[in-house]
């Protein structure tokens, strides 16, 4: 199924709502690309109480987590329209986060049974997260790391490609911030 705008007399997807749904959100994990039609009340509820990865295994998580590395992205973040990009910064205030897969990048390597708290802070864990790694990384792996990501990622590693350059930004991004932070 492709993604379409929502056609504009659309009614709220809403039970028992009456307006019209011209407000799209996305309907989930494995439905990408469907989407709800909401009014401006029922799409807020409904951005409110979004998780994307609900009902993921943690298998399935640590399986996303890899793909993320090379660009997986769900598809609905592509659409730029003026509805989608409202819903990414609902998402994002609700989540105190604007990388959904940040929320567990560290600690889906942890076993569940020994919580403990991440050594460095939120900026940092970002980053490490960015590049693949957790907070058991030292400045050294940091450093491989990063290199290996460049090499792997950069146009002329990729017959002049220009498509990774987005994700090398982050990369040299995060590793920037590990850098001021004095972890690499
Ligand atoms: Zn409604």
């Amino acid at each position: 199924m492709q993604p379409a705008p929502a056609p504009a007399r659309q009614a709220c997807d809403h039970p028992g709502c009456v307006l019209g749904g011209e407000f799209r959100a996305p309907m989930g994990r494995l439905r990408e690309g469907q989407y709800f039609c909401f009014c401006l009340d029922h799409v807020r509820e409904y951005n409110a109480s979004y998780n994307y990865f609900n009902g993921m295994s943690d298998n399935d998580l640590l399986k996303y987590q890899k793909e993320s590395l090379i660009g997986h992205r769900p598809t609905w973040t592509m659409g730029v329209n003026r509805t989608a990009r409202g819903f990414r910064e609902d998402s994002a205030d609700a989540a105190g986060s604007a990388d959904p897969l940040s929320r567990f990048r560290s600690r889906a390597r942890r076993p569940a049974s020994e919580p403990r708290k991440p050594r460095y802070g939120v900026a940092a864990m970002k980053a490490l997260g960015t590049l693949g790694l957790d907070d058991n990384a030292d400045a050294e792996s940091i450093k491989a790391r990063y290199k290996e990501l460049v090499k792997r990622l950069h146009p002329d590693a990729n017959g002049g490609d220009r498509s990774t350059e987005d994700k090398l930004r982050e990369i040299i991004q995060a590793y920037n911030t590990l850098r001021s932070a004095k972890l690499a």
